[in-house]
């Protein structure tokens, strides 16, 4: 029996989940606690993802950088944010249609980022160890209270005790599919709720102007079933001359694509396919600066299903893309990650101070992440699930007549858009309906299911005993969405 523990919070995974997780324990506790945190990765290249490097569109809101700043007194800078970009332009396949999501954001330098981050940890006192790869939890009594790994410098075994165990070890986590203990934690993700994805940053000369290709003052989405099917393209500035280019596909999608179009396409030429078309970007090239090196081509997923019912186990809690917290239309899981690590540090600290870090008392941290941010998600799978299915005819027809200003705001905020153009009853609109009568019918049906879904996630169960009975109302409603969008 395990009777004192080596720290008060073990932290898997130096990615941004994990790294500001275990700097807000330590703001929230007043450096109180003993915190370690421990990544697979040797010092130089710490929070990695894997080991083509540090897969990432790299841009973030502007909003997440502050929220960090606000609550964690935490600044970044030049170099790790790379460039300024105003906002995310999304073109219809057609390119007829363009939408503009306004709000200042960054396009990252991921593989700068991370030592910033690496430098704030250990002046908040954090511990760090490198080169530790977590492979199980250590239980007691049904509690977490602690990890197994390797310590990869000399293979031997490493084994570590804590009140607390903080899984942000990315989406394909070990830990909590092999979770031990009797949880609400759900251990497996539907295949088909992964994109998978593949970028390139290059260097290049300029072949022409068409800013619908490249701009530098903004993030470039390209919807097009044809090109990335059941996901989509994006060209994101990292300066005049410089780009994080690629595409993310859902499997299922590209097989059916292939099939139909008798192709035999993979991610990588598709991507291929995706640079060579752009008509701005003209001998690129890999760039082999320290700064990028290791780091220019790497393909890597991401889940787009809504975040894991439930975050949190006696002495455990999850986070980032372990919880498959990325937004399911865009897969953008930095800024939630951001968002739910400042939640979590503070259930943390205050639980660990009180001396009870069982379920219910961090189910704090569920309730204030599944009300807050986490609420808008389930009903934005419900969306995604509904656009993976379109024709690029139907998705430029609807960015084109159904979209309005007031459903482009609602993104922009993270919100559910309304498509309320699609109720006015005047003669174009209904013509504009009954001819795309399945499109139109869809969209409708997702503003519905965003009620129910919404109104559920703000009655987030407040105990863990009434967790069943909610659970069971939300697979209902899900359920109902998926057979409609099978
Ligand atoms: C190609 C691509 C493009 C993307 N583009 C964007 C974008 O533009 N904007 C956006 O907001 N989001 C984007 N995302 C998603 C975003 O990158 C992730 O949501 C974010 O990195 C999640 O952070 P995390 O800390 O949860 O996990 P990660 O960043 O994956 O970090 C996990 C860390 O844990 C370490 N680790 C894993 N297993 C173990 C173990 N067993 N023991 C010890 N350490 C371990 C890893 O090496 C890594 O250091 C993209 C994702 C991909 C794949």
């Amino acid at each position: 029996m395990i009777q004192t523990r080596g720290f008060d919070v073990i932290v898997i995974g130096g990615g941004p989940a994990g790294c500001h997780t275990a700097m807000a324990i330590a703001r929230y506790s007043n450096q109180n606690l003993s915190i370690l945190l421990v990544d697979r990765n040797p010092r130089p290249e710490f929070g990695k993802k894997t080991i083509t490097g540090w897969s990432c569109g790299d841009a973030v809101s502007k909003g997440s950088i502050e929220n960090i700043r606000e609550n964690l007194g935490v600044t970044y800078y030049k170099p790790e944010l790379e460039h300024y970009v105003r906002g995310v332009v999304a073109y219809s396949p057609d390119h007829e249609t363009s939408v503009l999501f306004e709000g200042d954001g960054y396009v990252l330098n991921r593989k700068l980022w991370p030592q910033k981050q690496l430098e704030s940890c250990e002046k908040f006192g954090i511990q760090m160890r490198f080169h530790i790869a977590a492979r199980s939890l250590l239980v007691e009594d049904g509690s977490v209270v602690g990890i197994e790994g390797v310590d990869q410098t000399n293979n031997s075994v490493f084994r570590e005790t804590a009140r607390v165990v903080v899984d942000a070890s990315g989406c394909a986590s070990v830990l909590r599919v092999t979770l031990p203990i009797k949880s609400y934690i759900q251990k497996e993700i539907d295949r088909d709720d992964i994109v998978a994805i593949r970028r390139y940053i290059l260097e290049f000369d300029h072949g022409g102007e068409d800013k619908t290709f490249f701009d530098p003052d903004v993030c470039i989405i390209h919807l097009d079933q044809y090109l990335a099917p059941g996901g989509y393209a994006w060209t994101f500035p990292k300066g005049d001359n410089k780009v994080n280019i690629g595409l993310g596909v859902q499997k299922k999608s590209l097989d059916r694509r292939n099939r139909i179009f008798r192709k035999d396409d993979n991610l990588k030429s598709l991507v291929d396919e995706y640079v060579g078309s752009n008509p701005v970007i003209k001998k690129a090239k890999l760039p082999d600066g320290a700064e990028d090196r290791g780091n220019v081509d790497n393909a890597w997923q991401a889940s787009v299903r809504r975040p894991n019912d439930c975050l949190v186990a006696n002495g455990y809690a999850i986070i980032g893309d372990a919880a498959w917290m990325p937004r399911p239309i865009d897969a953008g899981g930095l800024g939630p990650s951001l968002y739910a690590s400042v939640i979590l540090g503070r259930v943390i600290a205050e639980a660990v101070e009180a001396g009870d870090v069982s379920e219910r008392s961090l189910w704090k941290y569920n309730l204030e992440y599944m009300q807050g941010y986490g609420s808008q998600m389930a009903s934005f799978e419900v969306l995604r699930r509904f656009l993976q299915n379109l024709s690029n005819e139907e998705i430029s027809y609807g960015m084109k007549h159904f979209l309005s200003y007031e459903d482009v705001e609602k993104i922009t905020k993270r919100e559910h858009p309304r498509f309320s153009r699609i109720r006015l009853l005047e003669p174009f609109m209904l013509f504009r309906i009954a001819t795309h009568w399945p499109l139109a019918n869809g969209l409708r049906y997702t503003v519905k299911k965003h009620s129910s879904l919404l109104e559920l996630y703000n009655r987030y169960p407040e105990s863990p005993e009434q967790f069943p009975e909610w659970h069971r109302r939300l697979q209902g409603e899900l359920e109902k969405a998926y057979a409609r969008f099978p």
